[in-house]
């Protein structure tokens, strides 16, 4: 292509996206199409160094526009990214994969259809958050709480479910939770799934399947529609509730422990997701990196690590769940939990109601007297954790990503924090693995090894996602003010990931940088199909080019390209 041909381009492009800008204008109203230099950095803050500045931000309030945006920006090829509350720190935040995208923010589309308070379900829209529901369903006096997950109260629903995370609850694998999506393809089509496009159907958010093919998969991790509607069911709120917490002094008793845990999980006595930490992640939310101890490092010392955990009274891994249902029920699957464990070192404390708000009038007493502070931050922590549990979000866990960040955590952190915003470095490598100690051992160890060559601490989670399955959670807390750091913290990230696919456990979810990196096989038939799918719902590639979509991250040899 010749330079004046190039030109030539270039100009008509620009001719488009500003008559594409006119028309999305002439839909939403001057104030809802964005362009300030502000409001594009705004949606380009990064915690997880993924930053990439929008063409644009679109802000629609109903399906109709939705409708009528794609259509316009199938008109002028202006691919489009939606958002539900952009939110996805650590995976990629509110930026889209690839360069030239404009923002379809689904922050105003927070109605909240329906809640059958009979058979406990809501539809709601993409912008409804964790807290909203949450309060909602409270005001309403419904016998439901919503599933939470921990990434804060600001957090969607939708736009989490899409990216099939995970909550704590009975519900937890909230992509087993769902029924009846509408969603705008890109070729602006309406598509509802199940038995939605059944006029008058009844059973659109009971029963998920429809008939014919099962459709609602399609729509999650992928990029061939913007979910505009779908049906989330709600937990009972149980009779009785207890939150539990276990210790575990050493890396052996957690993996002694495995096998009557699995079992404990297969038969549905652990019927919540529980969710395992290494002793990083709660010292990480009870303090800071101790950067005057280490000045010249990332990494504690074995020693200094042993200390920590010792003043904080933890051991080498802690699991939190919670049981629910009648109080037999939780009476009885308390001795079970204790029976199982009693062969190996483990602590199990249980903490109902009850004692916890025992626990807070003493927290408050001492406050008042000045006496014990680490009294206070540790019913806090509880509360945090068992509100989680039912159905009450919270922003508690969202100091852990201040690790490495100069000076820890502020002291005005609150649950609306937007950790993108704040100047924070965290990356996560989120592989799954089968439910068995030996695999957990392996991967914790690989994972260790890397992490300290690149000089990191290695943060773990571990969650027991369903029966046969756990989804760790690797996390990369990095300085994101130093760029050294964060040049260590992508290589780590790159290496892991690739070390995870030739280990033989691959990510369950990916973050916009490691998009490119989902087929380090070149593009087999699985990713293959996954294009052709693109082809017949999204025929000019509209929708969020490049997620989950690694054929264009492809050299001619086929071979994957880093996003660098
Ligand atoms: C401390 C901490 C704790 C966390 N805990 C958890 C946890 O417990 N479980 C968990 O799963 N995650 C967790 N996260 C990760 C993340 O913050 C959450 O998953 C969060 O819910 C994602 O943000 P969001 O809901 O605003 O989704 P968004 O950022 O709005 O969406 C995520 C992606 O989905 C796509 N998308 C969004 N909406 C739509 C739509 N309507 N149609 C089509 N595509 C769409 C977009 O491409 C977008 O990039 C945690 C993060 C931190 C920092």
């Amino acid at each position: 292509m010749n330079n004046e041909q190039q030109e030539q381009d270039v100009a008509t492009v620009a001719a488009d996206f500003a008559a594409a800008l006119m028309q999305w204008r002439a839909v939403l109203g001057e104030e809802h199409v964005r362009t300030t230099d502000a409001d594009l950095d705004r949606y380009a803050r990064t915690c997880s160094s993924s930053a990439r500045r929008a063409l644009a931000v679109l802000r629609p309030a109903s399906r109709d526009e939705v409708v009528a945006l794609v259509r316009i920006a199938r008109t002028f090829k202006t691919p489009l990214y939606p958002l539900s509350a952009g939110q996805n720190w650590g995976y990629g935040d509110a930026c889209p994969v690839r360069e030239g995208q404009v923002i379809v923010d689904l922050g105003r589309m927070n109605r909240i259809h329906t809640v059958d308070g009979e058979l406990g379900y809501a539809v709601i829209e993409p912008g409804v958050t964790q807290r909203q529901l949450a309060e909602h369903l409270a005001e309403q006096g419904m016998p439901f709480w919503c599933d939470c997950t921990g990434s804060g109260p600001n957090s969607s629903l939708i736009g989490n479910i899409v990216e099939r995370g995970f909550g704590h609850t009975p519900y937890g694998n909230r992509i087993q939770t769902i029924s009846g999506l509408e969603v705008v393809l890109g070729s602006g089509e309406v598509l509802e799934t199940g038995f939605g496009h059944y006029a008058n159907a009844r059973t659109t958010h009971v029963y998920p399947y429809g008939v014919g093919p099962f459709l609602d998969g399609l729509f999650t991790q992928s990029n061939f529609g913007i979910v505009t509607r779908l049906g989330l069911w709600l937990l009972p709120i149980p009779k009785s509730f207890c939150p539990f917490l276990v210790l575990f002094k050493e890396d052996e008793d957690l993996l002694a422990a495995l096998p009557a845990l699995r079992h404990l999980r297969l038969t549905r006595v652990l019927h919540s997701v529980p969710h395992i930490g290494n002793d990083l992640r709660a010292l990480s939310s009870d303090g800071a990196f101790p950067r005057n101890a280490l000045p010249e490092r990332a990494r504690l010392t074995p020693e200094l690590r042993q200390q920590m955990r010792q003043a904080a009274g933890i051991g080498a891994w802690a699991m939190s769940g919670a049981f629910y249902g009648t109080r037999a029920q939780v009476w009885l699957h308390r001795r079970l939990l204790k029976q199982a464990l009693r062969g190996v070192h483990a602590k199990v404390m249980f903490l109902p109601p009850w004692l916890l708000r025992l626990g807070r009038a003493a927290a408050n007493f001492c406050n008042r007297l000045g006496l014990l502070p680490a009294l206070d931050r540790k019913i806090r922590a509880a509360e945090s954790l068992a509100g989680m549990h039912s159905g009450r979000p919270t922003g508690f866990f969202l100091r852990g990503a201040y690790w490495r960040k100069q000076g820890g955590w502020p002291s005005d952190l609150s649950d609306d924090t937007d950790l993108a915003g704040a100047g924070v470095g965290i990356m996560w490598m989120a592989p799954i693995l089968p439910f068995r100690a030996e695999d957990l051992a392996r991967l914790n160890q690989e994972m260790d090894t890397l992490f300290s060559s690149h000089g990191f601490d290695c943060h773990v989670t571990v969650n027991m996602i369903n029966e046969r399955a756990l989804a760790a959670v690797y996390t990369i807390d990095y300085d994101a003010e130093d760029a050294m750091e964060t040049a260590r913290a992508l290589e780590c990230y790159e290496q892991g990931v690739a070390r995870l696919y030739d280990l033989g456990y691959p990510l369950y979810r990916a973050s916009t940088r490691g998009m490119s990196l989902l087929s380090p096989q070149g593009q087999d038939t699985f990713w293959q199909t996954v294009e052709h799918l693109k082809t017949a719902l999204d025929p000019e590639g509209i929708i969020a080019p490049g997620r989950y979509q690694p054929g264009i991250f492809m050299g001619r040899d086929g071979a994957a390209r880093s996003l660098g």
